[in-house]
């Protein structure tokens, strides 16, 4: 089956070119899917330009835009189970956490769905009675929407959902890694009835993401990825001077004081970095403990972590699946090599698991270093990986301080019994999440972004939706007459 989509058709790319999918439980191929090449981008940009000229698609009303991603929703309720079967597959995550990014999503869509039409613009006083002076909202253009492999269902959802509902057209890159849930939704679209051309799909590498970055036809970039990355793809966005969101990594820091209940902090720890192998741009892979409890936190982590049972994700008793590629892999090695080579202590794991079951897959095993310091490589670097450091606190402010040494500020946590330093700590961290006693949980309500390197723009929330819109002032004189500045 041809796996593009442009202008409303399935097509193979103009190459013929193939690339092989891989589940990184067995490395056994699941899939192959097209490779767009240069031309394919320009023809996908073509056909989202061409749909976005025509105004068709954003003169339906909101209402009806709003119809069509609850259509999506049903349809991917319908489909959850083969779904969640094509992103383990995919991924290696557990199907469990599969069928949860499905649940996940699915409220997206119906977010965005009403919330299409609920903001028609505002009017403002021009302090004169002859002039009515209102706000709209367009849509911005054609968007190129690039995505990573960490969450593929999840992410394009995260910018499909409102750029629909704002009426812009788009072109959608998933990773190379993982594009097979970004095909289906393409296809629940297709069936949900997006008109042609104004959603299109191509799939391939960099040089596929870079030549929609650099096309001059694309008005906006939502990108989702890696810190270098964003950094090329805000250096190619300046030279046409597209609007752009970048949602990059984050080194996010889970602050545990003294008088927490010791199971539930040490539990929520375990999950804020372990889950998905670590491979969550939010995980709480810079744990920051009080003294009073540090050595006896870290001995029951490093304890449990050593029980988190690896394996299939289609196997139920497996708990977390493998990382997802070897060369991932490879780079999770080095970073743990710097971090023994720096000094940390290492606690558990830093290899890969000896079960021979296991072998076949891109598996490591959960670790954890003590002993760290904020200056270590591995305390500001992103691993993406099954990796924890943990440092120590005496003082609130010290707390305070370690929480925001970083360049990053995607998320952060703070566990406490004492609600009033909960609420200073949360507010004295910048980073753009922060739970107070618990770690992960995000609402389609409620934005998501990162200060500092982990980006800019938002995603989710109101501000999710306006980020695909330009804001458009319209003076109307009703009564004009001559101004008689120029008196000759
Ligand atoms: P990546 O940066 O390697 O790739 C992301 C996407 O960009 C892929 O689709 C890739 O093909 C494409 N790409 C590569 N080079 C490009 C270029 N020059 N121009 C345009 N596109 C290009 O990231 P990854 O390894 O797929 O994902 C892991 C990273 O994503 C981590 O750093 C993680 O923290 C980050 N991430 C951030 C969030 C967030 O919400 N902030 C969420 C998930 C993942």
């Amino acid at each position: 089956m041809a796996t593009l989509f442009i202008g409303g058709t399935w097509r193979t790319g103009s190459s013929s070119e193939q690339r092989e999918v891989v589940n990184p439980f067995d490395q056994s191929v699941v899939a192959k899917v097209d490779e767009a090449t240069v031309e394919d981008v320009a023809a996908a940009v073509g056909a989202a330009r061409a749909a976005f000229d025509a105004g068709e698609w954003s003169g339906t009303p909101a209402a009806e835009r709003g119809a069509l991603l609850r259509r999506v929703a049903d349809l991917l309720v319908r489909d959850r189970e083969d779904i969640a079967r094509l992103e383990t597959l995919d991924t290696g995550k557990t199907v469990r956490e599969s069928r949860q990014d499905v649940d996940d999503v699915a409220s997206v869509f119906r977010y965005y769905a009403d919330l299409a039409d609920e903001d028609p613009g505002r009017l403002v006083d021009a302090g004169r009675p002859d002039v009515v002076s209102r706000v709209v909202y367009e849509p911005v253009g054609v968007c190129a929407l690039i995505t990573p492999w960490n969450y593929p269902l999840l992410q394009v959802s995260w910018k499909v959902a409102p750029a629909l509902a704002a009426g812009t057209t788009i072109v959608v890159k998933p990773s190379e890694v993982t594009p097979l849930t970004t095909v289906r939704l393409t296809e629940l679209l297709e069936e949900a009835g997006v008109p042609a051309g104004v959603v299109n799909l191509v799939l391939g590498g960099g040089e596929v993401g870079a030549a929609m970055v650099e096309h001059p036809d694309v008005d906006m970039v939502s990108f989702t990825g890696g810190l270098g990355t964003g950094r090329s793809v805000l250096r190619a966005a300046a030279e046409t001077v597209k609007k752009v969101t970048v949602e990059l990594g984050g080194k996010n820091p889970n602050i545990v004081f003294a008088d927490v209940d010791l199971e539930t902090a040490v539990d929520n720890a375990l999950t804020a970095v372990f889950l998905h192998s670590g491979q969550v741009c939010s995980a709480g892979t810079r744990l920051i403990v009080q003294d009073e409890i540090h050595d006896e936190f870290v001995a029951a982590v490093a304890g449990r972590a050593e029980r988190i049972r690896l394996g299939n994700g289609f196997d139920p008793a497996a708990e977390s699946g493998p990382l997802v590629s070897e060369q991932h892999r490879a780079r999770v090695e080095e970073y743990v090599a710097t971090g023994v080579r720096e000094g940390a202590r290492l606690v558990t794991g830093g290899r890969r698991p000896g079960e021979p079951e296991l072998a076949g897959g891109f598996f490591y095993l959960p670790t954890v270093f003590a002993d760290c310091r904020r200056d270590m490589r591995i305390v500001q670097e992103e691993s993406f990986g099954p990796v924890l450091t943990v440092e120590r606190f005496t003082t609130e402010e010290e707390a305070i301080a370690l929480g925001n040494d970083t360049h990053y500020g995607l998320a952060g946590a703070v566990w406490t019994a004492d609600t009033p330093r909960a609420e200073r700590v949360a507010r004295a961290l910048r980073h753009g999440t922060v739970w107070i006693n618990d770690f992960g949980p995000y609402l389609p309500q409620a934005e998501w972004g990162g200060y500092g390197r982990s980006g800019n723009g938002r995603e989710l929330g109101p501000s999710g939706l306006a980020e695909y819109r330009e804001a458009k002032h319209i003076w109307h004189n009703t009564a004009p007459a001559p101004a008689r500045w120029f008196t000759g």
